[in-house]
């Protein structure tokens, strides 16, 4: 089975706010994959905050990118620039291999992983 890329639908939003999370108050939240270092973190992609920690949601970093200032991974550091895409949504299998599996609603997963 080709493994795909998570959406919306899957993201539970009742265990993500059970646990602390909270940023702009409109939060859109996604597990990424950033391509530069590989890592997995939930990011609310309203305001461009990445959760770097899956036990505790109140560690956040950014991933906006502006052209008025340098801007880096918030995970590995590198520069990043406008119209350089460095992250993506996360895929099924990822997720499941990542601490941040607990964001995916239970009844989302297809079923080799659940
Ligand atoms: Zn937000
Ligand atoms: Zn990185």
């Amino acid at each position: 089975m080709p493994d795909r890329f998570l959406t919306d639908a899957a993201m539970d939003y009742t265990a993500i706010y059970g646990r602390g999370a909270g940023c702009c108050g409109d939060e859109d939240f996604a597990l990424y994959r950033f391509l530069c270092c590989g890592g997995v973190r939930l990011v609310c992609y309203e305001d461009d905050t990445v959760y770097l920690d899956p036990r505790d949601l109140s560690r956040q970093g950014s991933s906006s990118v502006s052209s008025q200032t340098e801007s880096e991974c918030p995970l590995c550091g590198v520069p990043v620039s406008v119209g350089q895409p460095y992250t993506a949504w996360a895929t099924w299998g990822e997720a499941a291999a990542s601490p941040w599996a607990w964001t995916i609603r239970p009844d989302a997963w297809p079923r080799p992983l659940r």
